[in-house]
């Protein structure tokens, strides 16, 4: 068995306004330092610290999308192929560029360069594929978002939610009984309905009144891998989830009410509950991992831990009025380093 721990990747979103003076990148790449300012006055958040220091993977500050493919995009590709099941997670507040890293912001508007990691892993995968003269590989998308715990199909918007079921299988497989799992042959295929869940989804908002921030998405390739001579056959099962996280901003300081209150708390608890799924999974003693306790680690159940690999890219917004926010995506980012699982590839 392979161990591994989770990989997390810090990506600042660049911006004129970065804010040297609290925000300190080492020259190792990996790490950085956090100054928080004083502050005095009423209902001011009092740091305990001053100053804070975290370490990561790797730190990825103001690149392009071409780096972010090579720093966590191949990886991810290669371990697909490998039969590894891999999740990576995009997470950080609203506005920190976590669907620009995912799909490439305004994607149809997007020039060629500007493609995200989703376009670019695609692209990927199927030259793999193509090169992989031994194999037959079958691909199958799925795209599906999650919002006020509800789960919604992008690739067929006439879908009620109350028809789409996390089913686990005897051996621990999760599929959502109801969701569209179409197969497609060709890069083109694939980004097809990428841009397809795209539009659905951009109706849905207008349709149900949501910003997309509040919102999950989960796109998903579910990879069948056939080699060997026949009778002989060999088939390796294995999918990567591609995970753009809704904004991770705390509910205080968007002062909400009503619905939007509802929705910060549903996201407030799955973000939490994916924490604490991931920490348990890396803690040897545990032997309840909390994965229905939210549609989101559900779904993500067996891709997650034992036989996964999993990256997560911190987004931060490196601008002093979202210093807050930073601190709180850093925090988060530095105890997922601290997880680690063991990977195995999953033969049938
Ligand atoms: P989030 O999904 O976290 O809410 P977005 O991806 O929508 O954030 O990013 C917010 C804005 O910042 C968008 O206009 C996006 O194009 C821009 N942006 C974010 N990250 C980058 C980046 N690395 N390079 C250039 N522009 C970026």
């Amino acid at each position: 068995m392979v161990r591994s721990a989770v990989r997390v990747v810090l990506r600042t979103r660049p911006t004129s306004k970065f804010a040297e003076d609290c925000i300190k990148m080492n020259s190792d790449n990996r790490s950085i330092v956090l100054s928080m300012p004083k502050r005095e006055g009423l209902g001011v958040v009092n740091h305990q610290q001053e100053s804070y220091n975290f370490k990561f993977d790797s730190v990825q500050h103001n690149v392009g999308q071409e780096k972010m493919f090579e720093t966590c995009g191949e990886e991810m590709v290669r371990n697909v192929l490998d039969g590894y099941n891999v999740t990576l997670l995009a997470y950080g507040q609203t506005g920190a560029g976590k669907t620009y890293t995912m799909t490439g912001g305004k994607y149809t508007q997007a020039s060629y360069s500007q493609r995200g990691l989703v376009p670019r892993t695609i692209s990927d995968l199927f030259n793999m594929i193509k090169a992989k003269t031994n194999t037959a590989v079958t691909v199958r998308i799925s795209y599906a978002e999650i919002y006020n715990e509800n789960i919604y199909d992008l690739l067929d918007p006439s879908t009620q939610p109350t028809d789409l079921v996390v089913h686990e299988d005897a051996k621990g497989g999760v599929q959502v009984k109801g969701l569209c799992y179409r197969p497609v042959a060709s890069e083109e295929d694939a980004l097809g309905l990428l841009f397809e869940g795209e539009s659905n989804r951009a109706i849905g908002e207008h349709q149900l009144n949501k910003a997309s921030s509040r919102s999950h998405t989960i796109f998903s390739l579910s990879l069948e891998s056939r080699d060997g001579v026949e009778g002989q056959e060999r088939v390796l099962l294995s999918k990567l989830h591609l995970v753009d996280l809704a904004g991770s901003e705390r509910l205080s300081k968007t002062k909400s009410e009503g619905s939007v209150a509802k929705e910060a708390q549903y996201i407030n608890k799955s973000l939490s509950f994916l924490e604490q799924v991931i920490i348990a999974l890396g803690d040897k003693s545990r032997d309840h991992i909390p994965y229905r306790s939210s549609k989101l680690t559900h779904m993500l159940k067996d891709s997650l831990g034992g036989n996964c690999k999993t990256i997560m890219i911190a987004n931060i917004w490196g601008e002093s009025a979202q210093l807050e926010e930073t601190l709180s995506t850093c925090k988060f980012a530095q105890r997922m380093t601290r997880v680690a699982n063991d990977a195995t590839v999953n033969f049938r």
